[in-house]
């Protein structure tokens, strides 16, 4: 019979996660050609989250936790669980319901059909601001022009991957993950299904702005070397006119003498051409961080307890 791991990172859900479990119960129990597990990743929650979990896997076998050492954030989480993942295929899934597990079966489906990495693409977006809309939308336009690997729109960590998907992602141990991108990056055969995502059952969002900024950047500076270029480019662009305004200037003057006032337009071009140069500072500076973090070569995470037997390992790779 063929495995399949059911991943699931949760940072304090202690309410979400039983009506979670109920949930996979039900539907794993309607896919009985499979031999499920449900490897749930406890992302150093503060609450009862691992204490439920560690009840839950008494009476369930099926029930695997994997507790790291601190709260590392979901795409570690992920990786963690991709890491530690056994089964032939692995499907990613939020702790709050926001991603019905219903979709599993339709996701077995076309795996057996062959696709390496079938993905659901939200139809509608219920519990989310237009504003997180809005935003959400335009950034993927911008950056699926910067980069060449076709990149999901509307698409979530909520997918089933292949065990090829699976050894795949566990070679790439940037520290500055981007997982998002990862999945297209790696390549293979992908399998588009449409769901409503629904808004979460309990507890709240992790999210907040300053966080998405921070994905956001992560998203371009590893993805993309593209604002590298346009800081060169604009400042080649600048050069330009800035050359030409030289010569209107100095043939000016040779002709009608020099012209003392100016105050405003030299004013302009000092605040003009610094905030440029700020701006071109701050992208190599965004990189120079990234290049800095990469080279520490540190683990990506640590793992506190794994089915409740103290393991200390570092992992790196396996
Ligand atoms: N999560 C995690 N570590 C974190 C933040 C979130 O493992 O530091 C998990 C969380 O428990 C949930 C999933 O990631 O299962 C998605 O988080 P959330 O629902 O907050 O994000 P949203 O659905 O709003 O994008
Ligand atoms: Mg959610």
């Amino acid at each position: 019979m063929k495995k399949v791991t059911i991943l699931i990172p949760a940072y304090n859900e202690e309410e979400a996660i039983p009506a979670l479990y109920a949930e996979l119960d039900r539907v794993s129990a309607l896919c009985g050609d499979y031999l499920f597990d449900f490897l749930f990743v406890d992302d150093g929650s503060s609450d009862a989250t691992l204490f439920i979990l560690e009840q839950m896997r008494q009476k369930d076998q099926r029930i695997k936790t994997l507790a790291l050492s601190r709260n590392y954030g979901k795409e570690t989480a992920m990786m963690a669980g991709i890491d530690y993942a056994e089964g032939d295929a692995l499907v990613i899934l939020d702790a709050d319901l926001q991603d019905p597990p219903e979709l599993i079966i339709e996701m077995l489906k076309w795996w057996e059909e062959g696709y390496d990495d079938v993905y659901a693409k939200r139809r509608t977006r219920k519990g989310e601001s237009w504003m997180k809309r809005i935003t959400s939308k335009r950034y993927y336009a911008m950056l699926q022009k910067t980069t060449r690997i076709p990149l999901q729109r509307d698409t979530g960590d909520f997918r089933l991957l292949d065990r090829r998907c699976i050894d795949a992602l566990k070679t790439i141990r940037e520290t500055q993950r981007y997982t998002k991108g990862l999945f297209s990056w790696i390549g293979f055969k992908k399998k588009e299904i449409l769901f409503d995502r629904q808004p979460r059952i309990a507890g709240k969002t992790k999210w907040n702005y300053f966080n998405l900024i921070n994905l956001a950047i992560e998203g371009f500076t590893s993805f993309t070397i593209v604002p590298l270029r346009i800081s060169t480019i604009a400042g080649f662009f600048v050069s330009f006119i800035a050359f030409i305004y030289m010569i209107i200037i100095l043939i000016r003057t040779l002709m009608f003498g020099p012209d003392v006032s100016g105050y405003p337009s030299l004013m302009m071009v000092i605040l003009f051409l610094g905030g440029i140069q700020l701006i071109s500072l701050g992208v190599i500076g965004e990189y120079l961080g990234r290049i800095f973090n990469e080279t520490k070569k540190r683990p990506l995470y640590f793992i506190d307890t794994y089915n409740e037997e103290k393991v200390y390992n570092i992992s790196d790779g396996n």
